[in-house]
């Protein structure tokens, strides 16, 4: 009796302990979006140094002594514990694995290097001289192979980076997934392009969209996100330079931008964030700081916004129950502009955009097998960084079908790599393969969901992912979550099929 005390009793200090950890990192969230939202220009260097000192705070209650005896208390009291606990005491094990082997030193470099890097990388893409990056990039794939050696890895280093944003993924994985995406998506886009091509050509273009006023915008994407389910009680929406969501549980911020000429940006860009945001609201609170309440990967999380966003958003019903609402909001620029053409503007491609981020749904993909395939290269040493431009322009050429003029339209218009956030990119176009299953497996367990969205109500398709995604936290990886809720192996066809009945006519 007494020994079962002891242990319940270390497993409620555990849980704690990560509650504590896990208010330093909202705390640390907070001032990020803050950075970003509020921040007065000249308060840059005073937050830079809350942010180092709460980073502090934050790694030495995530590699305490005290956290490590409490663990092995739990463990070797683990067959007590039930199920779930067992969960959340591996999960909270393998943080505290990874924060403790990697020196403060490294920690720090890399806060240092990722700081200067980021500031080196916008002024190299502002000047199109991939030659003043390119160190800093050296010196971050360095950093990412010591890590890799300190944390151990899978096959390769490059499972490493995968695995910080998808738990459980590996890089052989990935690049068996994408292998058969693109064998099947180079060609759809080809065709699609040429489709695109001789509209333009007959003056079929999408429909130019000026003079949107911008509270009317701010007031629309507010209503349309709340229809949607997001709780502005318990979050907001605010104005950044790129669209984020941070925070989760019962404080959840939404960013957008707003351009009087791009009402569909505001819109998208909103609706995007959202679906973050609604699988952040939907996680389970009572275990907020453990493995069972935070999202399962980034894959996952991108799916859920990819899903509002596209599934969702850019299909016939959802603009048939807008439109009055679109209309009512913005008579001036709308007169004379028909239905079929709004739906249209929503759902245009563009043939040899260079740009990942104002891709569409059907070329953004393309743009992630190519960093992809170079991330690949860089880790397994096959790829110098020096040829790192080249071999992106020859990619984009056999991916995009175009190459790029200078190296701000290529190789250096991310900003992930100044950041050594390698493994990321993935991540979005696995979500969207997820997010068309889900939409596919929907479909078919709720029937009529098309007429829902025409009636402007989403409550069935938010019910259905909050009991079969969100509640679920990170008990699962990408592949399991996505065979047990649709049945089916996580792979691109659901996403093919999508496009192809989307974008294919
Ligand atoms: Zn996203």
């Amino acid at each position: 009796m007494e020994t079962d005390q002891a242990k319940s009793f270390a497993y409620g200090e555990l849980l704690a302990r990560l509650r504590r950890i896990h208010v330093l990192g909202s705390v640390a969230g907070l001032l990020g979006w803050d950075e970003q939202v509020n921040l007065p220009q000249g308060a840059a260097a005073r937050r830079g140094e809350q942010m180092a000192l709460l980073a502090e705070l934050a790694h030495a209650e995530g590699t305490a002594a005290g956290l490590g005896a409490v663990l092995a208390a739990c463990e070797a009291g683990g067959a007590e514990l039930d199920a779930e606990a067992r969960l959340v005491v591996a999960g909270a094990r393998r943080d505290y694995e990874r924060a403790t082997r990697l020196p403060t030193e490294l920690v720090a470099e890399k806060a240092r290097l990722s700081s200067e890097a980021y500031h080196a990388w916008a002024a190299a893409r502002a000047a199109r001289d991939f030659g003043a990056f390119a160190p800093f990039l050296e010196k971050h794939l360095a950093l990412a192979r010591r890590e890799a050696e300190l944390l151990g890895y899978g096959e390769r280093p490059y499972d490493l980076a995968i695995d910080r944003h998808d738990p459980g993924l590996t890089a052989a994985q990935v690049d068996a997934l994408f292998t058969r995406l693109r064998a099947g998506l180079v060609p759809l886009a080809r065709r699609i392009d040429a489709a695109a091509s001789e509209a333009l050509a007959r003056g079929e273009g999408p429909v130019a969209l000026r003079g949107f006023d911008v509270e009317a915008q701010r007031r629309l994407v507010r209503a349309v996100t709340a229809r949607l389910g997001f709780d502005y009680e318990r979050g907001r929406l605010d104005v950044s330079l790129h669209p984020f969501c941070e925070g989760s549980g019962d404080d959840v911020r939404l960013t957008t931008r707003f351009d009087a000429d791009q009402p569909l940006d505001a819109l998208y860009s909103s609706i995007h964030e959202a679906g973050h945001g609604l699988y952040e609201q939907g996680l389970p609170a009572a275990y907020a700081g453990t493995v069972l309440g935070v999202a399962a990967g980034m894959a996952v999380h991108e799916s859920q916004s990819r899903l509002w966003e596209n599934q969702v958003a850019r299909s016939r019903a959802f603009w048939r129950g807008l439109e009055p609402e679109f209309r009512a909001a913005f008579p001036g620029p709308l007169a004379g502009i028909s239905g079929d053409a709004l739906h249209a503007a929503a759902n245009a491609v563009e043939p040899g955009g260079l740009i990942r981020v104002d891709a569409d749904e059907v070329h953004y993909n393309l743009h992630i097998l190519l960093r992809f395939e170079l991330e690949k290269r860089l880790f397994a040493g096959e790829l110098a960084v020096a040829d790192l431009p080249a071999a992106w322009d020859d990619l984009s050429e056999e991916l995009l079908g175009r190459r790029p003029e200078h190296a701000g339209e290529g190789v250096l218009q991310d900003v992930h790599w100044s950041g050594g956030a390698f493994g990321y990119f993935p991540s979005y176009t696995l979500g969207n393969m997820i997010a068309a299953q889900l939409w596919t497996a929907a479909q078919a367990r709720l029937p009529g969901l098309e007429e829902d969205f025409s009636r402007g109500e989403f409550g069935r398709l938010l019910g259905w992912l909050r009991r079969e995604v969100h509640a679920h936290g990170r008990r699962e990886d990408a592949f399991a979550l996505t065979r047990r809720v649709t049945g089916a192996e996580l792979g691109p066809e659901a996403l093919l099929a999508y496009l192809e009945q989307r974008y294919g006519g």
